[in-house]
C-alpha cells in the first residue's frame, strides 16, 4: 500500500521511534501517547482494520500477539498492560492499517479500582 501511513513507518520511510521488530511484525512508540508507556504495533503485511481478518490472514494477527508477549517482557511490563484496537468509524480508527495500541505503567482498570 503506497499511501498506508503505517506501511511507510514499517518500511523505514517515515521516522518512528522502533522499540521492536521482526519478519511480521514492526512495534514503535504512539506520537500522542495516552499512558506513560503507549506503542503501537501492526503486522508488516497491510490489512485495512480488524474487519478485515481472515483465514487466510489470520496469522498476521498471531504474529502481532506474538511479539506483545515479548515486548512487555523487553520493556518490564510485568504490572501489567492493556491491548487495544480501534476499528472502523465508531471504533475511532483514524490509520486505515490493522494496529494494536498497548498502554501501560498507569492503572488501568476499568472502571478504576
Ligand atoms: P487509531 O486512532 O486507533 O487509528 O490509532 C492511530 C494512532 O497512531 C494514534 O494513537 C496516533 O497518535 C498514532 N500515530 C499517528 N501517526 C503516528 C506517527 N507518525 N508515529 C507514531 N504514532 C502515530
Ligand atoms: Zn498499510
Amino acid at each position: 500500500m503506497k499511501e498506508c501511513l503505517f506501511c511507510k513507518i514499517a518500511a523505514g520511510e517515515i521516522p518512528s521511534t522502533k522499540i521492536y521488530e521482526d519478519e511480521k511484525v514492526y512495534a514503535f512508540l504512539d506520537i500522542a501517547p495516552q499512558a506513560p508507556f503507549h506503542a503501537v504495533i501492526i503486522p508488516k503485511q497491510h490489512i485495512a482494520s480488524a474487519d478485515e481478518i481472515n483465514a487466510g490472514n489470520s496469522m498476521a494477527v498471531a504474529c502481532v500477539f506474538e511479539a506483545i508477549a515479548k515486548i512487555a517482557k523487553q520493556e518490564n511490563l510485568e504490572k501489567g498492560y492493556r491491548v487495544v484496537n480501534n476499528c472502523g468509524e465508531d471504533g475511532g480508527q483514524t490509520v486505515q492499517h490493522l494496529h494494536f495500541h498497548l498502554l501501560a505503567r498507569r492503572n488501568l482498570a476499568w472502571p478504576p479500582g
